[in-house]
């Protein structure tokens, strides 16, 4: 990260951003790096967006690199001056760099960031059967990543509680990728969970404590892997059901963790080397544990 003669402001924008560890994770990286910057979330209201972005462009600016969270990921899109391959195939952007001529590079840092975190986890996706619950910003990434990387899983199911926003996420992917292994289903008991290898869930159910589990108990079995993105609280209903019939289960954490080391990764153009790594899991693993 290059030495600047006044502190370098990077964040996060997006709204809610009340429960957001991106900035206890990247200030963790920084102080670990011992360079002068920040990370600040910026909560913002979706007037202020326009703004916000013309103000970024500002030779005077100080902010040098962005996390977008919901529910700006695909809304900046049209803010950017380019968008890395991957972005573009995806349709959505959480991470922006801002290069010294102050042009706005968009990156997808969730797609990769889940991959790594299934790596970690050992989960060989090649010919695997997978389930995926929703079909809101992240499950975009998630989908997409899934049908474009060669050691691409078998079959895909995709259920969302409301049909027309799966179609329309179907609708506007595939005019960019090949989704020949993918079938939306109208009920999530025809998402097959009893025979899949992996179930994602992507909704935001299970945030709340006293959230449902959208899946029913007997569909578990002990030769899958139930992923959820959530991780906050770290054990939803789902993985505490799953566990109990004896299933592989993670919760997102590491998948927070992989996106964020790759964003740092695209602002500071270098590779983090494992000592930061380890103060940023260490961050957001603090904050999260039970
Ligand atoms: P979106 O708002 O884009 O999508 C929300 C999804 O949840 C939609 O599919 C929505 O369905 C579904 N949903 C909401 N309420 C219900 C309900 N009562 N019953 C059934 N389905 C419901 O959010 P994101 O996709 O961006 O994020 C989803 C979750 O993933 C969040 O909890 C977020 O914290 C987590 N996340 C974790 C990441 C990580 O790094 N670990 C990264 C990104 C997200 P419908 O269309 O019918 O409303």
């Amino acid at each position: 990260m290059s030495m600047k003669d006044y502190q370098a402001i990077y964040g996060i924008i997006g709204n809610p951003l009340g429960h957001s560890l991106s900035p206890l994770m990247h200030n963790a990286a920084f102080k670990e790096l011992g360079v002068d910057a920040v990370y600040k979330a910026f909560p913002l209201e979706a007037d202020d967006v326009q703004d916000f972005f013309k103000k970024l462009k500002e030779k005077a600016c100080p902010i040098f690199g962005l996390n977008v969270t919901v529910p700006y990921k695909e809304v900046v899109l049209e803010y950017v001056d380019a968008l890395a391959p991957l972005a573009e195939k995806i349709g959505a952007v959480n991470t922006i760099v801002v290069t010294q001529d102050r042009r706005l590079i968009g990156y997808n840092t969730d797609a990769p960031g889940f991959l790594a975190h299934l790596t970690e986890l050992q989960f060989n996706l090649t010919d695997k059967r997978v389930a995926i619950l929703g079909a809101g910003g992240s499950a975009r990434a998630i989908l997409a990543i899934l049908c474009l990387i060669p050691e691409r899983p078998q079959s895909i199911r995709i259920y969302n509680r409301t049909s027309s926003r799966v179609d329309q996420l179907i609708a506007d992917l595939q005019s960019r990728i090949d989704l020949s292994i993918v079938e939306t289903v109208e009920h999530v008991e025809d998402l097959n969970i009893e025979l899949a290898d992996l179930l994602i869930n992507t909704t935001s159910m299970g945030l709340k404590e006293e959230d449902p589990c959208l899946v029913e108990e007997s569909f578990f079995h002990p030769d899958m892997l139930v992923y959820d993105l959530i991780y906050n609280p770290p054990e939803t209903l789902l993985l505490k059901m799953a566990k109990e019939r004896g299933t592989q289960t993670s919760n997102g954490l590491g998948m927070l963790y992989y996106q964020g080391v790759l964003s740092l990764q695209h602002w500071a153009n270098l590779q983090l080397d494992d000592r930061v790594k380890e103060k940023m899991w260490e961050a957001i693993h603090k904050r999260t544990a039970k």
